[in-house]
């Protein structure tokens, strides 16, 4: 079967329905949700362009409740599912086209949600139905689900796997090509300081101590409140500026004295290429004179997590040859005068991790502290074994069409493959072009388009006969 060659004779046709698609502004928009349209009317429509395009084209189609949907052919008793989604993040500022225009320029498709996911869900449309109209004879049914609240909560697929079958296995085209086959586990939480009651017993008094807003960012800025005028401090925080190679500011206000640092963000998976700001003031508070419990949340702070994104110090360092190593990433730091100090804590933990063990230990080492554990939450890794059925059939189908290795990747972040109880993530994005996924001027390009629908089609039918 000549794909690319079934491809070219769809091409405008799935040219102009990718941009149909990409003109529906399905941003979440719970402020005007509605029991018919509980994420908003914005995505119930782009759900229900493909859910038509799906009753047009002769698949069995179903609404779940305008959260999600599927399009079905095929029989049998097992069932590959394509995981999908038709939401799209915010478009922002300085495009130099319309967002929601899908203009074309330099054989690229413009619009929020080109890459991320409506121009691959059209993709992998436009490779069911070649392979629904081909004729060919399956054994398996073939199901695309569309998801409406990826980039939010996963309320969808929450929702649709409560109701309907989870498919034996399949794929998300929602991340890179070739193949992601593992996903470390991803658990927030947050080490709470034990009451040590307040205290003025120090030269001076932390007021209060913030920095950062998501677990998983590295913060770039932070800012600390101290009693006094701070005429002891502002010559060594100046000095530990300098020598630290981070930028700060100190000044008097009406509370007292104010030093504010800027750090690097960067994601939480790999805190290592952002500079944590909060860190590096804790560390210059850490060498000052304080009161009592500030004292004791800095160095907890310093000793445990400055330069040690690794869990090292806290005893808890894991590696395995899937999915690399454990991280941690202080993503919230505050504190404040008679409550204490938090730290909000993003763990990504490889998959052959003994998370109860892991956490046991962790517990014990804060506890010993002053510290303990609260607010945990935990989504599981996410795992293919590298010789089953899906990752081998993937593999040989990305070859063949490529004619370059597929390399299993393996990540720290999550992708909406990990909805699926056997799933992996299979592109869009081809290795070395850049990830312009929720910038402005998203695009996908034309090529790539054409190019993932060949590969999808040949996926879908190597699976499913
Ligand atoms: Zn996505």
């Amino acid at each position: 079967m000549d794909w690319n060659k079934e491809v070219l004779a769809r091409k405008e046709e799935l040219i102009k329905d990718t941009q149909r698609l990409l003109k529906i502004k399905s941003l979440l928009d719970e402020e005007n949700a509605t029991p018919d349209a509980p994420l908003g009317e914005g995505v119930k429509e782009a759900l229900q362009f493909m859910l038509k395009l799906g009753e047009k084209d002769g698949f069995v189609t179903k609404n779940v409740d305008n959260l999600a949907g599927h399009l079905e052919f095929g029989q049998g008793e097992e069932l590959i599912g394509i995981l999908c989604h038709v939401d799209v993040v915010p478009e922002g500022d300085g495009w130099t086209s319309d967002p929601f225009g899908a203009e074309i320029r330099d054989g690229k498709i413009f619009a929020r949600g080109a890459i991320d996911d409506k121009g691959p869900t059209m993709a992998a449309y436009y490779a069911m139905k070649m392979v629904k109209e081909l004729g060919l004879p399956l054994n398996k049914r073939v199901r695309m689900i569309i998801g409406t609240d990826e980039e939010s909560n996963w309320r969808c697929v929450d929702h649709y796997f409560k109701h309907e079958e989870m498919p034996t296995c399949g794929f998300a085209p929602d991340a890179d090509f070739p193949i992601i086959y593992a996903e470390k586990g991803i658990a927030d939480y947050d080490l709470v300081q034990q009451g040590l009651g307040s205290s003025n017993d120090g030269k001076n008094v932390l007021l209060s101590f913030e920095s950062g807003r998501r677990y998983n960012m590295v913060p770039d800025y932070a800012k600390a409140n101290i009693s006094g005028d701070g005429s002891d401090l502002a010559g060594a925080f100046e000095r530990f500026l300098n020598e630290n190679e981070v930028t700060g500011k100190h000044s008097n206000t009406a509370e007292g004295f104010l030093l504010e640092v800027e750090g690097v963000s960067a994601h939480g998976m790999e805190p290592d290429k952002g500079k944590n700001a909060g860190l590096f003031l804790a560390k210059f508070l850490s060498g000052q004179e304080l009161d009592r419990q500030a004292s004791a949340y800095v160095q907890f702070v310093t000793t445990y997590f400055q330069q040690d994104s690794r869990g090292k110090a806290l005893g808890i360092a894991y590696s395995d040859d899937i999915t690399g190593d454990l991280t941690m990433n202080v993503g919230k730091l505050s504190y404040k005068k008679d409550v204490g100090g938090t730290l909000g804590l993003n763990m990504r933990y490889p998959v052959t991790t003994n998370l109860d063990e892991t956490l046991s230990r962790l517990k014990d080492k804060v506890f010993n502290e002053g510290f303990a554990i609260e607010n945990f939450t935990d989504s599981k890794p996410h795992h293919v074994d590298e010789q089953d059925f899906l990752v081998q059939t993937l593999k040989k189908v990305y070859e063949e069409q490529t004619g370059e290795k597929a390399e299993l990747l393996s990540i720290g972040g999550g992708t909406y493959a990990r909805s699926l109880k056997s799933g992996v993530a299979f592109g869009p994005l081809f290795p070395g072009r850049p990830d312009i996924a929720h910038q402005k001027d998203e695009y996908m390009i034309i090529e790539d388009l054409l190019k993932a629908t060949a590969i999808y089609a040949q996926a879908i039918y190597e699976l499913a006969k």
